[in-house]
């Protein structure tokens, strides 16, 4: 696809997270020519390698977007500047402890489950009222918005008004940032208010290939 035409087509206020999970580093550095510099990673390990080699392009910007273990909340605290998937209170309060430890203050996203999903984590929204001051004192930390994932199975129209929820909880607890929509449902995201969209596949499939021009008058 055309990034930079995609972008430009995007609402104003809608920003692009470009997913690079399971891609090399020389397809995030061709992004990163068109103008992409933020760039979302949901697994550490496969992570870390690709920063480091990715170290000379000092724009990008790296989301943490996958369940986040405690025991690596350190390593992500000191190379990711967002975090989209914090899913617990206790989460929450070991990621700012660590951030005043390494001088750091990490943007978070704290992710939001709006119908039952056994496979996701995630804050149902009412235990995220229930915390919310406890989460909003932390002092390391910039709680900047919501994250959602749409349970699979769910209708276009069904997907819009889950991300309708996520935005009237957003705007209920005056944060401006909504995370949600992928490849397959962001346009349902962006009409209910998204303002980080997170595609991998669709922005990562591989250019179409030349067109083989055939001319059918010249073939016998
Ligand atoms: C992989 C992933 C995406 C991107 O999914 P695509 O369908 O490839 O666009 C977005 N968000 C999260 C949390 C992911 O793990």
């Amino acid at each position: 696809m055309d990034l930079i035409h995609f972008r430009n087509s995007l609402p104003k206020g809608v920003k692009l997270l470009a997913v690079s999970k399971g891609q090399p580093a020389s397809k995030i550095r061709v992004l990163v020519s068109q103008g992409q510099i933020d760039f979302g990673e949901s697994r550490l390990q496969e992570a870390l390698p690709k920063l480091k080699e990715l170290n000379d392009l000092n724009v990008i910007r790296w989301h943490f977007i996958g369940s986040l273990q405690t025991n690596k909340v350190r390593q992500v605290v000191k190379a990711f500047e967002v975090i989209h998937s914090i899913d617990s209170i206790k989460l929450a309060k070991r990621v700012s402890k660590i951030a005043g430890e390494e001088g750091r203050k990490p943007k978070l996203m704290v992710q939001v489950k709006f119908r039952e999903d056994p496979q996701k984590f995630g804050f149902n929204s009412e235990n995220l009222l229930n915390e919310w001051n406890e989460l909003i004192e932390l002092p390391n930390v910039d709680v900047i918005g919501l994250m959602t994932i749409s349970p699979i199975g769910l209708s276009a129209n069904e997907r819009k008004s889950l991300f309708r929820e996520c935005r009237l909880l957003a705007d209920k607890l005056q944060l401006k940032d909504c995370s949600m929509g992928m490849s397959g449902d962001w346009e349902q995201a962006v009409d209910a208010g998204a303002t980080w969209i997170r595609l991998g596949a669709l922005i990562f499939r591989s250019e179409p290939q030349p067109q083989l021009r055939i001319d059918i008058n010249k073939m016998n």
